[in-house]
Formats: structure tokens, sequence, C-alpha cells
């Protein structure tokens, strides 16, 4: 069979489980514009809702959150008009292929991701059969589009993994070249910062400490707060980076600093080693407030008019759905299915 060449496209998402963190800022939404403003390669961004539901959310909560998101998308940088942004559940092709793809992926394999491990906890009988299929989900959301490249952080690494062995099994069961294998994209000093709380555990936005995140949303005064709180050892800072060894608080404010000026951690280590936190943590704050409050002031700004945002994302969806139909539609004549999918 001939190789085929698929045309590159990047997709990725965000669900809106909770407001934006600086996790989800460095590891997902600051690369996804690098890539949009980079050029040359379609972009695809989607607040996934579906995910969303996986755990219970106050419904009026998950409206507002779809809408923060995608204000959240547009503050930093996100243009509607040059990459495609929506929301999930709009494209209800993501469901339909998400239904095939649990008929292909296998139950053990879905038993080893440990992304459910971590949110079922010792609760497994009692989480919603959604967490469980959830990577089938994703699987779909980025092969709708037939993307060739996935940014996420490295909490992601192993659902786009699990991504590719759907679309291999697709293409083997089926015998044809259809889905293309995508990559995931980890790249960056803050492809996984941690909770300020624990070094030891991811910053996520569905944390139940707020002290644990900051969120896109805090104020200058709350940023400041957090990372004058945030864990850390007594030590000062080492003068190498190989001193951050077994120092995981240390070595996620050093990744922190790093993501957000730009610069590699050995510059800020070259910079600030040997300071106490009590000198690095401020400096650390004022250069968090100075990325972070403009972005805030716009996303507050665009929440003023949540007609604007759902007209922005209801014509991303049309966009999006260009794309998707016709993917679905193949896939079903594949499978054998009668009829297109289309509503
Ligand atoms: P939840 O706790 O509800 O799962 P989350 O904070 O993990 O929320 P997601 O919507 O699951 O956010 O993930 C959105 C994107 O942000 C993904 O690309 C994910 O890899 C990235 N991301 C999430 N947390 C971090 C983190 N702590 N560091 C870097 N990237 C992260
Ligand atoms: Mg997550």
């Amino acid at each position: 069979m001939s190789e085929v060449v698929h045309t590159p496209r990047v997709f990725s998402g965000i669900q809106p489980s909770g407001g934006l963190t600086l996790g989800n800022y460095l590891g997902a939404l600051k690369r996804f514009v690098e890539t949009q403003e980079s050029g040359g390669i379609e972009t695809v961004y989607c607040i996934v809702d579906m995910h969303a539901i996986t755990v219970w959310q106050d419904p009026e909560k998950l409206t507002h959150a779809t809408r923060e998101l995608a204000a959240g998308f547009i503050a930093s940088g996100i243009d509607p008009a040059r990459s495609i942004l929506f929301n999930q559940s709009q494209v209800p092709a993501h469901a339909q292929l998400a239904w095939i793809f649990n008929c292909v992926a296998r139950l053990g394999w879905m038993q080893r991701m440990t992304q459910f491990k971590d949110k079922a906890g010792k609760n497994s009988e009692n989480v919603s059969l959604g967490l469980f299929a959830y990577p089938a989900l994703m699987a779909a959301d980025i092969l709708v589009y037939h993307a060739t490249h996935v940014p996420v952080g490295e909490d992601q690494k192993q659902h786009v993994e699990l991504t590719r062995d759907i679309a291999a099994k697709f293409n083997n069961d089926f015998g044809v070249e259809f889905f293309p294998l995508p990559e995931p994209v980890i790249e960056g000093a803050a492809t996984r910062v941690m909770s300020l709380r624990d070094g030891t555990k991811k910053m996520s936005k569905s944390d139940p400490s707020d002290m644990s995140r900051i969120n896109l949303t805090d104020d200058a005064d709350t940023i400041s707060k957090k990372i004058r709180k945030a864990k850390t050892d007594p030590e000062p800072l080492p003068e190498t980076l190989e001193g951050l060894e077994g120092r995981p608080e240390a070595r996620n404010l050093v990744n922190i600093y790093a993501a957000l000026a730009e610069l590699t951690p050995e510059q800020v280590i070259a910079e600030h080693g040997g300071q106490q936190f009590g000198t690095f943590k401020p400096a650390l704050a004022d250069l968090a407030v100075a990325r972070l409050a403009p972005i805030n002031a716009e996303m507050g700004r665009l929440m003023q008019d949540p007609a604007e945002i759902d007209r922005i994302l209801a014509a991303g969806a049309e966009r999006a759905n260009e794309i998707a139909a016709p993917i679905l539609k193949r896939s079903y004549e594949i499978v054998g299915m009668v009829g297109t999918g289309a509503a």
C-alpha cells in the first residue's frame, strides 16, 4: 500500500472544566498562539465541553466557563479569523466518530491511561463511563480533522499516543490508510507546570485548592500572594541546573520563570542562581503579573459581550464542520454504515 501523505494540520483542545490556569497557558495556549503566528499550517482549537462533562459540571458554570475559555483564547492571541475556534458539542462529528473509536479501542488500552487512574482514584467504580472513554473521544477530536500535530502539555502525551494506536488499528482493521498518526508536540520550559502546593502534582484547573494554581482571572495581588506562599524548600536557588535535582518546587518556579520570560532554565539560573526565595519569588511575581495582567484585562472586556463570543464560536463551528463532515462521511463508508452521518 502506498504511504498517504497528510497535509499538516494542528488540532488541540482545552476543557471548560474551570478557569484557565498558568499551566494551561504555558503548556498549551501560549504555544497555540506561537503556532498560529508561525503561519503556513492550519490551526484548529477547540473548547472541549463534552470532555468537561465526564465529571459533573454545574450547567450554569459550564456555560460561563465555555465563554470565559473562548475569551481566554482570544485574549491570549488566538485570532478567530486565522485559527478555527469553536466548542466541541457544536460539531456532532466528534461524538459520531468517537462511537466508532469506542468500538476500535480495546478495554485494556483504556485501563492503562494514567489520567483515568489519577482522576478516578479509589473511586473507579463510581466515576462516569465517559471519563473512562475520554481518550477515544479525544482521538476523534484530533482525527476528525486528520490533524497531524497536537500541541499539548506533558500530561496529554499518553492520550495522543493512544490516538495513534486507534488510528493505526482502524487503518489496519479496514485495510485503509485513512487516518494520519498524529504527533504530540510538547515543547518549551513549562510542559508540566506543577501545583504551587505540591511540586510532585501537576497544576490543574480542577484541583480543589485555589492556592495550588494561578488562574488567568486572578488579579495582581492574588498572583503575588500565591507565588509568595508557594511551597519551597529553605535552600537558596542553586548555581547550576543540576542543583535543582530532587527539588521539585524550586525547579517548578524556575521553569515557570523561564517560560514567562522566554528564557531557558539555564539562563534563569545564570541570572538568579544563589538567590533566596525571598528575592526570587517577588521577581517571579512581578513577571507573572506583567505577562498575565493584559490577558486578564482583555478577557474581562470580552466577557462583557457574551453574545459576540457565542457568534464567534458558532462561526468557528461552521468552519470546523466543513472539514469534519467529509472525513466522518468517509469513515462511515469505510465501516460500511449506510448514510453520511450528516444531520
Ligand atoms: P482538568 O484538571 O479539568 O483536567 P487541566 O488543567 O488539566 O484541567 P485540560 O483542559 O485537561 O486542563 O488541558 C488543556 C491543556 O493544558 C492540555 O494541552 C494539557 O496538556 C495542558 N495542561 C494542563 N495542565 C498543565 C500543566 N500543569 N502544565 C502544562 N500543561 C498543562
Ligand atoms: Mg487535564
